[in-house]
């Protein structure tokens, strides 16, 4: 008996992590302008390219738009 109540509070803990993690993902994302640092453009090191912080390819902290511009040089 304790041993399904450890299993049952188990996957109540880890069911409750998931529900609290994927409600601020998909309400967060809508409101927006909380993380700044996501939308910042920066240009691309090789072909002047502008990109967002997020996606770009960072080397020696220089920005690149693709790996085969962070592998030009
Ligand atoms: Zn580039």
């Amino acid at each position: 008996m304790l041993k399904w109540l450890l299993v049952i509070g188990v996957i109540a803990a880890v069911y409750f992590l998931f529900i609290k993690k994927s409600i601020p993902l998909t309400s967060g994302k809508k409101t927006g302008s909380k993380t700044p640092d996501d939308d910042t453009m920066v240009p691309c090191e090789e072909c002047g390219v502008y990109i967002s912080i997020d996606e770009a390819f960072i080397k020696e902290g220089k920005y690149y738009c693709s790996k085969s511009c962070m592998e030009a040089k």
